[in-house]
């Protein structure tokens, strides 16, 4: 499946698996605004977090809508979807299933009824205590089966609290990665676990206010961009303002994945640009793995920033070796077993006159099971390359991540098995060097003890029991309930 923005490589080969994102959250607080519209335009922008499914619930102080269906934003919203969905407040939900089936019923934002009125929620990340959560709720309370569903009961049944009360008291017995927005038919809430894995940021529209997973989303709304949402923070906007609630004291650990490809590189992150980012990782993966070349390619969209920071540190000239079909879509005939070697031309096609008798350096972001770049390899020797070196702006992936990144298994990820010199000859590449940790944390500029990398070092930030996670856990619940 191709990324909204078209970015990874991987999938230019259905056998791969690229990591998948948990989802995109926007929400909006503004009088006399278009909030729906503006929601719709600020999912679009995070249309890359999420392809599964898309939804926007709008209040407009009475009551509120919700709109949800499967495919892209712009497959599930049209003007008349968005003109039924009125008033100030909205929170919108791009979807990739990281607990539950991708199916409508675990679409969002999920809808629940409290004491007062309606609850709407959107969320992104992934809990780890979800079965714990789950028996705190009577039977057949919840009819999907998402973590984000338990929350929202959870949330939902504050027996004569207010929301924001209910938040307070729920949110630090949650573990795992969350990043919220929610909504009451008055007001809109956004909240970050204690760890702040997933981002969150805070923006000033004329008329109010917009919180979004990227700042990306932010500036193509027109909002100025306040601060991010500090871990364990509740943010609860409505006609007075911005107030905040501290439910957690904050503990950083923010996913160090988003550095590497899962943020937009236009977002920024802790104030520092994540393009800004990868062309560091670039340099430093030059410093860390030099070699004798003619022109350092990028694998397109995913491996440009880092192919950029590669040639300027090693002063060996940058140019396009291959060019990427952006419009094969999501609907793509994938092709057959037997034709698709052939078959990744149809995404990418090597310029022959750039790189026929070329030492070349090519740049990618990652190597999920390494069939990408398999072809890639022998597409560019075919087309004439002297020498093929791969160079990858992230270090081995060996660990699932539990935090709302669906990685391919640990059995299934290349480097899970096989040494870097095993998977430069399964690539058939002249050498392979992949960035070090050290390496593209320092690219970061934050501290280590701030990031999470359990994915590449197997140093989890919250401890996770095994056993009681799972993508289906809730539907191997409700099987063994029938
Ligand atoms: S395990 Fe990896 S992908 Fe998951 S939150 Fe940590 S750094 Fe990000």
């Amino acid at each position: 499946m191709l990324r909204g923005d078209g970015r990874l490589s991987h999938d230019c080969d259905p056998r791969d698996h690229a990591p998948k994102d948990a989802c995109g959250v926007f929400g909006v607080w503004a009088s006399g605004e278009e909030v729906s519209t503006l929601t719709y335009y600020g999912l679009y922008a995070l249309q890359h977090r999420g392809q599964e499914s898309a939804g926007i619930a709008a209040s407009d102080g009475s009551r509120i809508l919700v709109y949800k269906d499967m495919g892209l934003v712009a497959q599930v919203f049209d003007e008349s979807v968005l003109g039924t969905l009125r008033g100030h407040i909205a929170i919108g939900h791009c979807r990739y299933s990281t607990t539950g089936s991708s199916v409508w019923e675990n679409a969002q934002p999920t809808l629940s009824s409290t004491d007062a009125g309606g609850l709407a929620l959107a969320h992104n990340g992934n809990l780890i205590n979800t079965a714990e959560l789950a028996k705190r709720l009577p039977p057949g309370a919840i009819r999907a089966t998402t973590d984000t569903e338990v929350l929202t009961a959870l949330l939902a049944a504050g027996e004569g609290r207010s929301v924001e009360d209910a938040a307070v008291d729920l949110l630090p017995q949650v573990k795992g990665a969350y990043s919220l927005v929610f909504m009451d038919e008055r007001t809109l809430y956004a909240a970050r676990d204690p760890q702040g894995i997933r981002p969150l940021v805070l923006g000033r529209l004329e008329s109010g206010w917009a919180v979004a997973s990227e700042t990306a989303a932010l500036d193509i709304v027109g909002a100025a961009i306040v601060r991010e949402i500090e871990p364990g923070e509740l943010i609860i906007i409505d006609e007075r303002g911005v107030r905040t609630r501290r439910f957690a004291p904050a503990d950083p650990k923010g996913c160090l994945f988003e550095y590497v490809y899962l943020a937009r590189p236009d977002t920024t992150i802790s104030g520092r640009s994540v393009h800004a980012t990868r062309v560091e990782v670039g340099r430093r993966l030059a410093r860390e793995h030099p070699v004798e070349a003619d022109l350092v390619i990028p694998t397109p969209e995913s491996g440009t920033p880092a192919a950029i920071g590669y040639a300027q540190e090693s002063g060996i000239p940058y140019g396009q070796g291959l060019v990427k079909n952006s419009y094969v879509g999501r609907t793509f005939i994938q092709p057959s077993q037997t034709i698709r070697q052939r078959g990744i031309r149809l995404k990418l096609n090597p310029l022959r006159e750039v790189i026929e008798g070329k030492r070349l350096i090519v740049v990618d972001d990652s190597i999920v099971r390494g069939n990408t770049q398999r072809a890639i390899v022998r597409m560019l020797r075919e087309a004439g390359a002297a020498e093929v070196h791969v160079r990858i702006s992230s270090p081995p992936v060996t660990w699932p991540c539990f935090y709302g990144i669906d990685f391919a298994t640990r059995a299934e990820l290349i480097a899970g098995s096989l040494s870097v010199e095993e998977i430069c000859a399964s690539l058939g590449a002249d050498s392979l060097g992949y960035i070090s940790l050290d390496g593209l944390i320092s690219a970061t500029t934050l501290p280590v003890d701030r990031l999470c990398r359990a994915c590449f070092d197997g140093s989890y930030p919250i401890p996770v029991d095994g056993a009681t996670v799972g993508k289906f856990l809730l539907e191997d619940v409700q099987e063994a309930a029938l």
